[in-house]
């Protein structure tokens, strides 16, 4: 006899462990989570590996966020540990902070033309703002345009193009302002009120999550095959919407990624936790696990990323690509799952096609059970 549950959630990454948690501990749902993939966390995964160092299976997570309310929720799971990334480019053969600030000026150009430079930005736009290349390299300032352009050759148009296989001008303007310029002395990646790493690690968080007697999780378990063999009243799909529709309307342009992991037998390999080379090299950056996690056990890890094109079925679709055209493209599978499967929730980097981060795709989660599940307005926080 088929096992029937209240839902299933197809996905044991951030939007499905959370919607997963919330629908069994609020509602007293009875939830089956199922994955593809041999293990929870979906993205975040992480592990030991043979030499003993937890590591991010699928790149590099640091945890950022400015929302109390996802930080608080995520501290029901994990302890943290403080955590503040710093990030060099290898520019000219030289190491400078990325995002571009003005040490990275003082470090490129001699001591009376970076002084020279960092007048100009503080005059254009101020103390301590932050300025997305491709606003810059548009200011009536002609000066100010150039050194954008300088800018913008060394930093940003090598590593896009290796990233995405585009041009920045040809991506969503959102992607390349992540990483704006920082008219400051503040050498930090991210700005974001908390930033911390899970004190045991991502998969331990999840487990967290998961440990509820509502819910199981059934690892190794395709959606093709688990909707023959289980019933369930409704469903939440965090895989990809064009693979769920069978590429109806061709497939969503998604970017992948290639690891090389290495282990050293030494201290620390870099100085900082990430190394990007915008310039030379196939690879985007190199990112050294001990400095993310605070661990050292005689040896260390780093991870070298390769973007490559992704080929569905094949390869991990780690990235959607956002520009118009491919949110168009999505827009007509959201249409037409509105029609042919209105009872489904799609949702999550995959089912959204939106580059979330990780507190992006908790408070998505977050707003659609409120919202999609409960018929809350989607900022009422329910009860614990
Ligand atoms: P996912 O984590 O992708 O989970 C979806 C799960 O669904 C997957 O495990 C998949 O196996 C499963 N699945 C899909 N289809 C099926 C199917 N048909 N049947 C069964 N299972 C299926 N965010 C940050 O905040 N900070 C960072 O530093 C950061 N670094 C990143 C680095 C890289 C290289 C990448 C790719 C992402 C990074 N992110 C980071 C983003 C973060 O990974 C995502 O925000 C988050 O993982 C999204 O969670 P999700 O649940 O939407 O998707
Ligand atoms: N970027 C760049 N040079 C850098 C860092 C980032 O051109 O040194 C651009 C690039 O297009 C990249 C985007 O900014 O894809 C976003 O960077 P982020 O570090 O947020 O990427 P992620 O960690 O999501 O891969």
């Amino acid at each position: 006899m088929k096992r029937r549950y209240d839902w299933l959630i197809v996905g044991a990454g951030y939007t499905g462990a959370v919607v997963a948690e919330r629908l069994a501990s609020l509602c007293d749902k009875r939830v089956l989570v199922i994955d593809r993939r041999e293990h929870i966390a979906g993205n975040a995964f992480d592990a030991r590996n043979d030499d003993g160092i937890l590591f991010h299976q699928y790149g590099p997570h640091i945890f950022h966020t400015n929302s109390d309310e996802i930080a608080g929720y995520l501290s029901r799971f994990t302890e943290w540990k403080p955590y503040e990334h710093r990030v060099l480019g290898v520019v000219d053969g030289r190491l400078i902070p990325i995002p571009f600030n003005l040490t990275s000026l003082e470090i490129l150009f001699p001591a009376p033309e970076a002084a020279r430079l960092g007048r100009l930005l503080v005059d254009a736009y101020g103390m301590d703002r932050k300025v997305p290349i491709l606003k810059m390299r548009e200011s009536a300032h002609a000066g100010v345009r150039d050194l954008a352009d300088f800018i913008y050759r060394n930093v940003f148009e090598g590593y896009t193009t290796k990233q995405w296989a585009l041009r920045p001008e040809e991506l969503s303007p959102s992607v390349t302002a992540r990483v704006p310029v920082h008219v400051s002395y503040d050498d930090r990646y991210f700005q974001d009120s908390f930033q911390k790493m899970p004190r045991e690690g991502y998969t331990k968080m999840f487990e967290r999550m998961l440990d509820h007697p509502n819910i199981t999780v059934a690892l190794g378990t395709d959606y093709e095959t688990a909707k023959d063999e289980v019933l369930f009243d409704r469903m939440l799909y965090t895989g990809a919407i064009d693979e769920f529709f069978g590429y109806e309307f061709g497939p969503l342009p998604y970017r992948s990624l290639s690891f090389d992991f290495r282990t050293y037998r030494q201290r620390r390999h870099q100085s900082v936790g990430q190394v990007n080379y915008p310039v030379s090299h196939d690879y985007t950056r190199i990112t050294e696990m001990g400095h993310l996690t605070g661990e050292w056990n005689g040896s260390t890890t780093v991870a070298i990323e390769y973007p490559i094109a992704h080929r569905p079925g094949e390869t991990v679709p780690y990235y959607p690509i956002p520009r118009d055209e491919n949110a168009a493209h999505h827009d007509r599978y959201v249409a037409f799952a509105r029609k042919e499967a209105p009872d489904v929730l799609f949702a999550g980097r995959l089912g959204d096609y939106k580059y979330y981060n990780m507190d992006q795709a908790v408070g998505r989660a977050l707003a659609l059970f409120r919202k999609e599940i409960l018929g809350l307005p989607a900022e009422a926080l329910p009860a614990a």
